[in-house]
């Protein structure tokens, strides 16, 4: 069946054809690693989760890039202010090194905890300075770029179309842009590559430019260049992306190869609280940890992120997240009761379940869709293993670890089992006092206790 995808650079939805017949290359810009990712950064991670298990429920082969950004990014997408982990390492008082290795750390175990199935490829801005430099050699040689007294630019004037992707033009741009910017820029758009540290820069390396640092743009276009070659088949990125970032991907490519990178560029809206922005000023700048403190187990988010299709605003609010709570746990409910099923179901029945599944999934990852038909799975009156098997089968996508689902009773604490083997043993020796006490300790512990003819029986 084919794909269709949104594409940003053609503003329309267009049927996927890949450069490599079986395998899919793509590039994701990932974190700048200087702080936790909130819970509006990790939907941009669900996206990119969704859209890799996608490809490979079609049968594709993947090659996938994210970057981890530690140095270049400053405060300001369009190179002003400092460089955030240089912010981040006065903030805390440490080596910028370690401010990134720690937060690289805690975004990979979010990705994780939200069972996000990795890119083949993490790379590390820092680790790939090298081929950053020789990157951006090229583009002075073929004549993109010129030289301030600190900053390398690139010229956006002479490539065609600067503005391609968010279809603004120069003029619009200036018009959108903050009145002050770097009087030595010959053009508002024009953008920093490499830029010289200052005296007391942290984060720089010996180069053609003395000591300096790559620019936050110059880093992707380099590192997808190195594994994906010129031309790839998916970038994605936040709707944040397009009018700067990506904007300056497409004309570094076009400065090194004279190509656009990617042929097709997708980006996920963004997520709002209680329907603002996400600020640390407003409080409501949430990590999944402080989800997890509030009682919802990580992939309650996942499938809360279910309930909108990417390019759609999200609005986040906890009577949402309640009702993915109770969501997750019949859909795993649903998933146990067909597993212990016995009834038959038809062929052809399983055959349109998994059609209109499908067709959902692979327009534009339509997941609302998808999930209207996983629900009708989970519902079905008749319990049968085939639809088991098909909950499984749909799991691919979803990325919900249905199959290391037990039901809770199944994994009880040693401590309670122990409790519950001696509460057994006084009921059979008819020592009531010691029973009731028993019981009433494992209530105190958060358990209901009821007795059946097998004996003691607890629920948390
Ligand atoms: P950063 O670490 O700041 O570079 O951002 C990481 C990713 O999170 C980028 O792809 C952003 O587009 C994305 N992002 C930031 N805020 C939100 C949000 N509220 N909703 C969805 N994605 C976001
Ligand atoms: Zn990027």
């Amino acid at each position: 069946m084919s794909i269709k995808f949104y594409n940003t650079l053609t503003r329309k939805k267009e049927e996927f054809k890949t450069i490599d017949e079986k395998e899919v290359k793509i590039y994701s810009c990932g974190p700048t690693v200087y702080n936790f990712a909130h819970i509006g950064n990790l939907r941009a991670y669900l996206f990119m989760d969704n859209l890799r298990r996608v490809l490979k429920y079609n049968g594709y082969k993947l090659k996938h890039v994210m970057n981890i950004t530690d140095v270049g990014h400053l405060v300001s997408d369009a190179d002003e202010g400092e460089d955030k982990m240089i912010k981040a390492s006065k903030r805390e008082n440490k080596d910028p090194f370690q401010i990134a290795d720690f937060y690289t750390e805690k975004f990979l175990k979010d990705m994780d905890l939200l069972n996000i199935d990795r890119p083949e490829i993490i790379a590390r801005a820092t680790e790939h300075i090298k081929i950053m430099e020789d990157y951006v050699k090229k583009i002075i040689d073929n004549g993109f770029t010129y030289q301030t007294e600190n900053t390398i630019y690139f010229d956006t004037s002479k490539i065609d179309k600067y503005g391609i992707l968010s279809n603004r033009n120069v003029e619009e741009q200036k018009a959108g842009a903050r009145i002050e910017f770097d009087k030595n820029k010959k053009n508002i758009s024009d953008f920093a590559l490499w830029i010289k540290a200052p005296e007391n820069h942290l984060m720089k390396w010996d180069s053609f430019f003395g000591k300096s640092y790559p620019g936050w743009h110059l880093e992707c276009s380099a590192m997808s260049y190195k594994y994906l070659g010129e031309q790839f088949d998916i970038h994605t990125g936040g709707i944040d992306h397009i009018p700067i970032h990506h904007e300056n991907e497409i004309a570094q490519s076009k400065g090194f190869s004279g190509k656009i990178p990617a042929n097709y560029w997708m980006h996920v809206e963004f997520l709002q609280i209680n329907g603002t922005k996400i600020s640390k000023s407003l409080n409501n700048f949430y990590t999944l940890e402080d989800l997890q403190k509030k009682g919802y187990e990580p992939l309650v988010y996942k499938l809360f992120n279910y309930t909108s299709n990417y390019r759609a605003q999200i609005n986040f609010t906890f009577e949402a997240m309640n009702s993915a709570k109770i969501a997750l746990n019949r859909l795993r409910e649903g998933y146990l009761k067909h597993s212990e099923g016995t009834e038959d179901i038809s062929d052809e029945l399983i055959k349109d379940y998994e059609n209109r599944f499908l067709e959902a999934i692979n327009d534009d990852l339509n997941m609302t869709v998808a999930m209207s038909v996983v629900w009708e799975v989970v519902k079905n009156p008749k319990k049968s293993k085939k639809l088991q098997k098909l909950l499984l089968k749909f799991d691919e996508v979803l990325g919900l670890d249905l199959a290391n689902y037990k039901k809770e009773e199944n994994i009880l604490p040693e401590e309670i089992i122990n409790l519950i083997n001696k509460r057994n043993e006084a009921r059979i020796n008819k020592n009531w006092k010691e029973s009731d006490k028993i019981r009433d300790i494992l209530i105190e512990k958060g358990y209901n206790v009821k007795d059946s003819e097998k004996g003691t029986i607890v629920e948390k």
